[in-house]
């Protein structure tokens, strides 16, 4: 059975491409593609990043237990497919989620020796300055992200590792060793 290796972080901690540069390092991990209610971005797919359904059909879909857990972020809905995770559990040695860190704290609840990671930033401060720059999407809030982000950093007590995002080579590094000393 494959083991789940949960990637958490605030919006700005440099998360999803931390994720998709572990997914070509390890052919062996499939990643956990999560259903969401958000609009899909320019560069995004649908089946590869997210499956994007609205919210009528994602409430239909709290109500027939497809989800393994659920959450709202930022006005959107977020959740995780129990038939995605149980098929590619059974065929590959790993699972990569990019999930927030109340769905890690339940998805190691429900699979306990999933290995939750946190990536951190060194200061609030870094924090604004890098959302600033990438102000990109409709009715981007950089305030309530900044709150948000506090809130995670109080539930990344949780977690398993913190590994604080500087430089993108070390902190990929840092996170593949994890992987490598927890997976195989
Ligand atoms: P974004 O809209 O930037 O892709 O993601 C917003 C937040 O939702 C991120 O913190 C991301 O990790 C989280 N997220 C994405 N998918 C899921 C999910 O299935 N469950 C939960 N709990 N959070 C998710």
């Amino acid at each position: 059975m494959g083991r789940i290796i949960v990637i958490s972080g605030p919006s700005g901690s440099g998360k999803t491409t931390i994720c998709w540069r572990l997914l070509e390092m390890f052919p062996e991990l499939a990643y956990s593609v999560s259903t969401t209610t958000r609009k899909k971005r320019n560069n995004e797919k649908e089946g590869i990043d997210y499956y994007f359904v609205d919210k009528v059909e994602f409430k239909g879909m709290i109500g027939n237990n497809e989800f393994i857990e659920w959450e709202e972020v930022h006005g959107d809905l977020y959740g995780t497919l129990y038939r995605d995770i149980e098929k590619k559990r059974n065929e590959k040695a790993g699972i990569l989620m990019d999930i927030d860190p109340k769905g890690g704290i339940n998805i190691k609840r429900l699979y306990p020796d999933s290995v939750l990671i946190f990536l951190s930033v060194p200061s609030i401060e870094t924090l604004i300055e890098r959302l600033s720059k990438r102000r990109t999407e409709d009715g981007f809030d950089i305030g309530k992200r900044v709150e948000r982000a506090k809130e995670e950093f109080e539930l990344s007590k949780n977690y398993d590792f913190i590994v604080e995002n500087n430089d993108i080579d070390i902190t990929l590094k840092k996170v593949s060793n994890i992987i490598k000393e927890n997976m195989f």
